[in-house]
């Protein structure tokens, strides 16, 4: 699958890059995960005409927990430049995904420094344990130049706990996805984060965020000189946002403002902030920009 991924946030030079799913399948560990997209995504696929048997036996699996595509894994051997999205149908660092799996990747990923990786977790602590370990093995004397790792902080109390052991993981850049926004979070409690990914829920169950969550992460950022990129405030879009508003509901959003929330019926909503598009990527180092070969 060398197809461009729709993931605004996964570009490189303005391209959109590709997701990379060697590894599909997982089990909740926190809120973030009640609406799980991977999960949604892999229970619409099984019921697609034309995806192959195949495809569909193993997607059937995904809520047990992570399988491996033995088939998948060089995949970005044969691509071209592009940042790749590593597992957005999973979590790599779940207990579930063997260590010798999470060496060939990283092998791959050290191979093909013309690639920008982005890995994305809500279980750092193995991050922490595995990655030096893996590293020593590959002989890889400093993080990787071309991996930048993340953490999802779907509320403070997970933003500050799982950035603070990212922290202790070698990367070239650490980030923060607040996403699916389920309270405020003060960035300046967070550490080591180089990038803030930040959006609200979408699909038939989403949370309402409140608004000010984002402005506040936002203005944080700014102060800090972090990059920020919004992605969209979801299902739901602030009361008097300009937004087709299609009426699916109205919730009466957490603040103490009496803020209300018009739910939509379908579609990302809103993605500016005060009427501002946010979508703040950080720049390269120099060594993997524009590399065209190996
Ligand atoms: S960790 Fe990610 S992939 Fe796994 S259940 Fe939670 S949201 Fe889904």
């Amino acid at each position: 699958m060398s197809g461009r991924a729709r993931i605004e946030w996964v570009r490189r030079n303005g391209e959109l890059g590709s997701t990379w799913n060697p590894v599909t399948g997982c089990t909740p560990i926190s809120p973030g995960c009640e609406n799980c997209y991977a999960r949604q995504y892999a229970s619409r696929l099984i019921a697609v005409p034309g995806v192959r048997e195949r495809t569909k036996r193993q997607y059937r699996k995904w809520a047990l927990g992570p399988m491996v595509w033995p088939d998948r894994l060089r995949e970005p051997y044969g691509w071209s430049p592009r940042a790749i999205f590593v597992c957005s149908m999973a979590d790599l660092f779940h207990c579930g995904v063997g260590y010798e799996t999470l060496v060939t990747i990283w092998r791959v990923m050290r191979d093909n420094p013309r690639h920008l990786f982005l890995v994305l977790t809500k279980r750092p602590e193995r991050a922490e344990a595995d990655v030096p370990v893996i590293q020593a093995q590959l002989d890889i004397e400093a993080p990787l130049r071309n991996v930048w790792m993340g953490v999802t902080g779907e509320t403070h109390g997970y933003a500050v706990k799982r950035t603070a052991i990212l922290g202790r993981v070698p990367a070239a850049l650490r980030f923060l996805s607040y996403e699916p926004a389920l309270g405020p979070v003060d960035i300046h409690a967070c550490s080591a984060i180089d990038w803030v990914i930040a959006g609200g829920e979408t699909g038939h169950n989403a949370r309402p965020p409140h608004p000010g969550w984002f402005a506040r992460v936002r203005d944080a950022c700014v102060e800090r000189a972090i990059p920020f990129f919004f992605k969209g405030h979801g299902a739901w879009v602030p009361a008097g946002a300009k937004a087709p508003d299609n009426g699916a509901g109205v919730a009466l959003v957490d603040g103490g403002e009496g803020l209300r929330a018009h739910k939509m019926r379908r579609g990302r909503g809103v993605r500016h902030l005060d009427g501002t598009p946010w979508t703040e990527i950080p720049k390269e180092p120099q060594q993997f920009q524009n590399k065209s070969a190996i």
